[in-house]
């Protein structure tokens, strides 16, 4: 056996999980990427910090995960990467009975989070346009942080802990014997032979990446692809978005970026289908409408500039939710995929659950069962108690 746990993706669930099996003594733990840590879609994350969720396990791992990202130096032994901006919810005119419900809820578990009208906006994130605002949700620890130093801070605390690291490892498919994932095949690469690698248990945490190789294996994924644009624009240092936020009037989601001298604006929706391996960065012409949908909110844009933008693309399940543990029918494989948008924000606290399943569980770790990957098949999507009209 090549080791305990093979893990196939080193973004920022894969070396969540990682670093989590290194705590909990799981064995030989061996990570395995096609290229490098947090080059997948967490480089191009827009990295919202937010407790805002409808459906209560959500907020679990949200809050689960906060914790962590606000002990990171004596967690991972790295300075804190979150930035604490506060975060903004605006939800459309006729939702406030479900926004009150949720942050209820949210509160219920742990988030700091409360109600505020257009007056309470307007104190909070100055600058905002609020007269079409009838409420909000406002979390004084919201903010952002960077998929990329996560996932690399997460995988060098797992490796410094004895978990072994092989970048720039193609896997080509999964090995199986009869109704078990025993390994996998990894392919050619540079000057490194092609072969099979064996463990007890496979994480496959490869992101949008993560349907051709369940196939390999004869498992067809409800995720689907979707294109998401996210715009960057240049200002004076202050004239940007004040705080993090999520939209739905406006359909777009901002924060701040560079201290305050630049403000990052993302896509609420975007086309299904989309080829995770084409195109990075977004072009003028595709981004003007998404800057302009912002500006209605944060009017100071208009004298902004448009310095860049990227693409990402989003791994959509049916309910848009992830798929977290093992599937029916396939033992030794445990799936952590179809993050559906949301899957920075949660990653450190999937990691220590998806450890627990393997390992056994850690002292206030999140239960995960709701998010299981046959629940579709069961009939069983998760509904959200008070949903948005735009969920
Ligand atoms: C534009 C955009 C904005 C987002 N904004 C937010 C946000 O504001 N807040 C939030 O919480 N979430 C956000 N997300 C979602 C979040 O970034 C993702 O859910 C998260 O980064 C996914 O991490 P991952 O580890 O599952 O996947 P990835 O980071 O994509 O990692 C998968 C890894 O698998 C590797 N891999 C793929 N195929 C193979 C193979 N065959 N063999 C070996 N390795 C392989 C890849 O190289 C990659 O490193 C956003 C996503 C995008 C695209």
């Amino acid at each position: 056996m090549s080791a305990d746990v093979i893990i196939v993706g080193a973004g920022i669930i894969g070396a969540a999980t990682a670093f989590q099996l290194s705590l909990a003594g799981a064995g030989e733990v061996l990570v395995l990427d096609r290229a490098t840590a947090g080059s997948g879609m967490s480089c191009r994350s827009s990295a919202l910090i937010r407790m805002h969720y409808t459906f209560a396990p959500e907020v679990e791992l949200a809050v689960r995960s906060d914790a962590m990202f606000g002990a990171w130096p004596d967690l991972v032994g790295r300075p804190g990467c979150v930035r604490r901006t506060g975060f903004v919810r605006i939800v459309r005119p006729g939702e406030e009975a479900a926004l009150r419900a949720n942050v209820a809820m949210q509160r219920a578990l742990g988030a700091r989070a409360e109600v505020i009208d257009a007056a309470g906006v307007k104190e909070v994130a100055p600058g905002l346009w609020t007269d079409d605002i009838e409420c909000a949700a406002w979390e004084p620890d919201g903010g952002y942080g960077d998929g990329a130093v996560v996932a690399g801070d997460l995988l060098a605390a797992a490796r410094a802990r004895g978990v072994r690291y092989r970048p720039n490892t193609p896997v080509r498919s999964l090995l199986t014997d009869g109704d078990r994932v025993i390994g996998v095949e990894t392919g050619e690469h540079g000057a490194a032979p092609a072969g099979r690698e064996y463990a007890g248990t496979v994480v496959l945490a490869a992101g949008v990446w993560s349907p051709p190789l369940l196939r390999t294996a004869g498992v067809t994924a409800p995720i689907e692809t979707e294109l998401h644009r996210v715009a960057l624009l240049a200002h004076r240092a202050g004239e940007g978005a004040p705080v993090a936020c999520i939209d739905s009037v406006t359909a777009t989601y901002f924060r701040p970026e560079a201290g305050g001298a630049m403000t990052l604006v993302g896509s609420f929706a975007g086309p299904r289908g989309a080829d995770p391996d084409t195109g990075v960065s977004a072009t003028q012409e595709d981004l003007v409408p998404l800057v302009r949908a912002a500006l209605s909110r944060i009017p100071s844009l208009a004298d902004a500039g448009i310095v860049g933008g990227v693409t990402g693309v989003y791994d959509m399940t049916p309910d848009a939710r992830p798929l977290l543990g093992r599937l029916p029918g396939l033992d030794g494989l445990i799936v952590a995929a179809g993050f559906s948008g949301m899957g920075f924000k949660i990653a450190p606290a999937v990691g220590e659950s998806l450890a627990g399943l393997i390992a056994g569980p850690a002292r206030d770790s999140v239960d995960v069962t709701a998010f299981r990957p046959g629940r579709f098949a069961e009939g069983k999507p998760i509904q959200a108690p008070n949903p948005y009209s735009d969920d």
